[in-house]
């Protein structure tokens, strides 16, 4: 997937962010890195921008994602092109990491997916990173 086609899927939207921005100031970012085996499908490609992806540096997905609970957010509400694998290893990261409030609910809960919209919603539900609108219960 060329860079052009991607930017155009993600609607020049950041994942990390969620800013939209023109292209130049856009750049490719792999979920799973090509030195540990990603590739260039468009599952393992996202949108980023310049500011995101210098300030991600060295960093994995899931050590960016877990160190940064408003990119967390944004990632997971925007990243829904993304392999349904890759999202559920980054998730199991991310409890691994303790990064999320119940992370033996959301492996159990990831368990098995295979929409990315189905992992991304339960990443969310377990992820207590902004108050919730419409507490449930009580
Ligand atoms: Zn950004």
């Amino acid at each position: 997937m060329n860079r052009s086609a991607l930017f155009a899927r993600d609607g020049y939207r950041c994942v990390y962010c969620g800013e939209v921005q023109d292209e130049e100031h856009l750049s490719v970012d792999h979920v799973q890195p090509r030195m540990r085996g990603g590739d260039g499908s468009q599952g393992n490609l996202v949108t980023a921008c310049r500011g995101c992806n210098t300030r991600k540096a060295g960093r994995s997905l899931a050590d960016f994602l877990a160190e940064e609970p408003e990119t967390r957010r944004n990632f997971f509400t925007l990243a829904r092109y993304v392999w349904p694998r890759h999202l559920r290893s980054v998730a199991e990261e991310l409890a691994r990491r303790g990064a999320v409030a119940s992370p033996a609910e959301l492996v159990e809960g990831v368990r098995g997916l295979r929409s990315s919209e189905a992992i991304a919603d339960v990443v969310q539900i377990h992820d207590r990173v902004a108050p919730e609108k419409g507490s449930e219960g009580e």
